[in-house]
């Protein structure tokens, strides 16, 4: 039987869907079990659906890249070199 210790580690790999399946499986025992973790991994679910529609609501215009990259480059120019040598 895994630790809570354990379960939270893997939590994450868990709702990513990326935990070999005997892991995943202890886990899930773990979580018939154990109040606690369940409310974890719920809270834990909850916080990765929110970040998620907060990026799709936030996500940027489509040319937004090219204007940043634009603006940074302008930004990157050394400035312009006025000689005033020439200038008698
Ligand atoms: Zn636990």
């Amino acid at each position: 039987m895994k630790t809570c210790r354990e379960v939270h580690k893997e939590a994450s790999a868990l709702l990513d869907g990326q935990l070999p399946l005997v892991q995943a499986l202890g886990v899930r025992m773990h979580l018939l079990l154990c109040t606690h973790c369940r409310r974890y991994v719920r809270h834990l679910r909850l916080l990765a659906h929110s970040l998620a529609m907060r990026a799709r609501a936030s996500s940027s215009p489509a040319d937004f890249v090219e204007r940043v990259t634009t603006h940074l480059e302008c930004e990157q120019r050394p400035p312009r070199r006025i000689d005033r040598a020439d200038s008698t």
